[in-house]
Parts: C-alpha cells; structure tokens; sequence
C-alpha cells in the first residue's frame, strides 16, 4: 500500500540556516506537494551545549520568506506533537527503556577520562565488539553494580549494541542500494543521563517513527549516519515503517574543490545565508539573500537547479512549475557547484519578469533613501520599466535611472569631451525653440518632429542627439531619448538643456 507523503525538515536551532539547509527544505516541500503530502517542520535541540538564541525564528522567518510552506510544526501545530525535540523528553526515555530491556543497548559508564585512555593505549579505538568487553559498562559489569551506581547519581550513557559483521543496506532513491558493513560503526551513544536526553541519532529516529515520516530527505553529510538509523528502526521493531531515504547531492565551492562553506562567499561576496544573520555571541554580521536584494522567487529557482533538473534545459520555473515538474529520478548523485553567478543571472530576469508598478514599489524605500520620497508611483513605474533591463538588483535602479529624480548637476567627462562641440549650444538653443513648439510630446510623435527638422537643417544626427542626451541625462547612457522625454514634464526637459547650455564647458 502506498504511504501518504509525509516529510519533515529538521534542522538544529545551531546558528543561522545554511543556504544547504534551504536547498534540502525546499525539495522537501516540493516532493510533499507534489503528492499532497504533509510538510513538517521539526526542530532538533536536544544539543544544549549547541543551541543558539534566535536561531528558530531565523528559520522560521526565511522559510516564510521563500514561500516553503509548513504543514505541521511548533507554529502551526499537528497531530503529532509536541514539534521541538526538548518537549518530547518523556517520548524518547520510553524507547530508550525498549532498548535497555530488549538488550539492544546497554549502559555504560566510562568516564571521558577512562575513554580518553583508551584511545591512547588502542590506536583507532572504537567502542563497539571488539573492545566493549573491557570497558566499564552493564555488559560485563553484575547488574546489582550497576543498579548501585545509577542509584548513586553516577553519570551514564546509553550505547547502542551493535553486532558486527552484518551488511547493512540503505535503500536511497537517488543512490540506490548502498550497503555498509555493521563493523565499521561504533556503539553509538543513544542517551546522556547527564541532561536526561537522547542524541540526536534516538531522538530523530523516535520522531521519525511516530511522526509517520514516509521519506527522510537530507543532505549528503547524514548519510553515514543512515545505516545507524537502519539498525536502530530494526532494533525497535519498526522495520515496517522504515522511511524512504533520499540524500540530496552536496553543494560544491564555486571554485576549487570541497563543500561550499562560508568562507568561499565572503571571498567571492555571495551570501550562504537567506537572511541576515547578527550573531547573538560575537555581534558579527553574515549576509543574507534578502538584504543583498535578491527576490525570493529567484532564489527558489536557482536552488531548485541545484542539485536537480527538469529534463530538459528549462530553466525559468515558479513554484508551482517545480512543484509539478520535481522528481529523484532527475537529482544527481554527485555534488553541485554553487554558481553564484547563476543566482544572480536569476535575479535579473525575475526582476525583468517582474510587473513595473510592483518594481517600482519595492525601488521605492530606495528611492526615499536617496531624497526622493514622494515621487508619484506611477511616474517611477514608467522610469524602472525602461531601466530594468539593466539591473541585477533593484538597488541598481537607482544607478541606471537616477536621471528620471534628479537633474544632472555634473556631465561626465568623457562625453562631454567627445560630445559637446562649440557650435553644440547654438544647435541646443535651436532644439530647445523645435521642442517648445511640440504639443504632443509621445515618444514616435517628438521623434519625428525633431528628426524631421535635423533632416531639414542637414545637421548631423549624432551631434545632436548625443549632446541632447548628455544635457538630460548628465551623460550618454540610458534607454531611448524620446521615451525619456516623453516620461519627463516638457519644463524640465527644456530646463536641462538650457542648464547645460548655461554650464557646460563655462
Ligand atoms: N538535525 C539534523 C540537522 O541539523 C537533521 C538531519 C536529518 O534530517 O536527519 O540537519
């Protein structure tokens, strides 16, 4: 029988949300809705010594920002909760307990001290059936010794017991069946008396279980751990309701070899983050997606792309399109790199995509940042729409455009060095008189009267237009004139040319 979907996202409240982590909980959401699954969002904690204040709603916040819907969590509740790791203590000493009197785990109490020395006098120790047997634990200790000492509040963990020798196979959709020899694993911790909790390894697998996850899928750095997780389902009787594994592909440096890390997009100057991230301990600052001015959408698409294709070279996809289009068949086993450039490139055509009047409200704050505040919505709708197409960010809007707000108060050098000839203010005071008399001053409708008096005077075109540019927009660059001056009041077109007139080369 088929299992209805149910996936979780579990990340520990360690820090800031990696760019990886929103990778892994973006196919997650895709594949659940896919299939009209349940998307969860479960939070790992039972790491004390590890947990970061700020760090949930950090999650919370770019999930929220990205449009990756959750289902069930701490926020939106569930039938399977509590959702955060250190609310269900009482759940996993239960399990714990099963373990215990099954004689799949046992106690141990070796001091770090005692562990220490062992590794010193056995090189590549490992805890497991080769060395058990002489450390200090409920194997080979008489059980009323044992009893004795946790009555005595002697700190303990509980390891798991691990047979050697046995093969164990991970069936994973994107890799296939990989199978791994029970030898080479450790006795795993599964519980520290010491902050009466479960590692991560128990709690994830109880959670998993009773959370009726149908597929784990994470990334490539928990594989190794996933054979563990096959013994521990085996071990509690659930071999059943074993999950479907799936471990997504690692994101690569742009460059070089190795894991993308956070210091490849402090070289290179991309963030690894969604969001901004102040760090509660050392105030220090990481960047994130949505400062820098990247849309929420492109970011979707470009992490989409990572990791995963559509089967064909499309490369533009909304939500809704990846989510009808996703699929492991097409994920790839090796690693992806992170073209950086490529989320960039993304942006820009979401921004092109993007409808002038909602640019322009988001060029706004931009804009009133720069002194121009109550500018008319619709004029600076009309100005982003003949700009964007040069913008990766909308910050860029203001470089491109800032002619549209401000009257150049500077002309640039070199074009007015190329540009403005001497007998460049007789023809612009000329220009001015044709333009005064233009009623209609639509972009094809001034065009042609202008041209058509250049053409009558046999002036050359380039000398006039050019030095007509220069004295709107401050220098030649910028979309088509007339459109400009079509967008701008006819005053303040006239106004600029006599300005340059005035000024230029005085
Ligand atoms: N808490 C783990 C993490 O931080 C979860 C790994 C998993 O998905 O099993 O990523």
């Amino acid at each position: 029988m088929e299992r209805k979907v149910r996936v979780r996202f579990a990340p520990s409240p360690t820090g800031p949300l990696h760019i990886g982590g929103v990778r892994t909980a973006l196919y997650n959401y895709l594949f659940a809705r896919q299939n009209g699954g349940s998307m969860i969002l479960r939070i790992e904690d039972t790491d004390s010594q590890r947990f970061v204040p700020g760090a949930e709603e950090y999650i919370n916040e770019s999930l929220n920002w990205l449009g990756i819907g959750i289902d069930e969590g701490v926020r939106e509740g569930g039938n399977y909760g509590p959702y955060k790791q250190s609310e269900r203590r009482e759940i996993y000493k239960q399990y714990v307990d099963q373990l215990l009197n099954d004689g799949k785990a046992y106690i141990a109490f070796d001091t770090p001290e005692e562990l220490n020395a062992a590794r010193e006098t056995h090189p590549n120790f490992q805890y497991d059936a080769s060395t058990r047997n002489s450390m200090r634990n409920s194997l080979v200790m008489p059980a009323d010794e044992v009893n004795a000492l946790i009555e005595s509040g002697a700190q303990y963990v509980v390891r798991f017991l691990i047979e050697p020798n046995q093969d164990i196979v991970v069936n994973d959709l994107i890799r296939g069946e990989v199978i791994i020899n029970s030898s080479i694993l450790d006795d795993k911790v599964l519980y520290k008396s010491a902050d009466n909790l479960p590692t991560y390894h128990m709690a994830n697998i109880v959670d998993d279980h009773l959370m009726e996850v149908s597929h784990v899928i994470r990334g490539e750095e928990w594989l190794p751990s996933a054979p563990l997780h096959v013994l521990l389902y085996k071990a509690l009787g659930w071999e059943d309701t074993m999950p479907q594994f799936v471990h997504l592909p690692l994101l690569l440096k742009p460059v070089g070899n190795g894991k993308l890390s956070k210091r490849d997009g402090d070289k290179l100057g991309f963030p690894v983050f969604p969001l901004e991230w102040h760090d509660p301990k050392s105030g220090e600052i990481s960047s994130g997606y949505r400062e820098k001015g990247y849309l929420p959408e492109a970011v979707v698409n470009f992490l989409a792309l990572l990791g995963w294709n559509p089967g064909d070279d499309t490369e533009m996809m909304s939500m809704d399109e990846l989510i009808a289009k996703f699929s492991f068949a097409h994920c790839s086993k090796s690693g992806a790199k992170f073209d950086y450039q490529k989320g960039i490139w993304f942006n820009h055509e979401y921004l092109i995509k993007m409808d002038d009047m909602d640019l322009a409200q988001l060029f706004m704050p931009v804009l009133a940042e720069q002194g121009y505040a109550d500018v008319d919505i619709n004029y600076v709708a009309k100005a982003v729409g003949m700009v964007k197409g040069r913008i990766n960010f909308v910050r860029d809007l203001w470089e491109q455009g800032d002619f549209f707000f401000k009257a150049p108060t500077e002309y640039a050098e070199k074009d007015v060095k190329k540009r403005w000839k001497e007998d460049t203010p007789a023809l612009m005071e000329e220009l001015i008189t044709v333009i005064e008399g233009i009623d209609d001053m639509t972009s094809a409708n001034a065009e042609k009267i202008v041209m058509d008096w250049i053409a009558s005077k046999e002036y050359h075109l380039g000398a006039v237009m050019n030095a007509f540019r220069l004295a709107v927009v401050g220098a030649c660059r910028g979309p088509h004139m007339f459109d400009i001056t079509e967008l701008m009041p006819k005053s303040e077109v006239i106004a600029r040319v006599r300005r340059a007139i005035d000024t230029i080369n005085k």
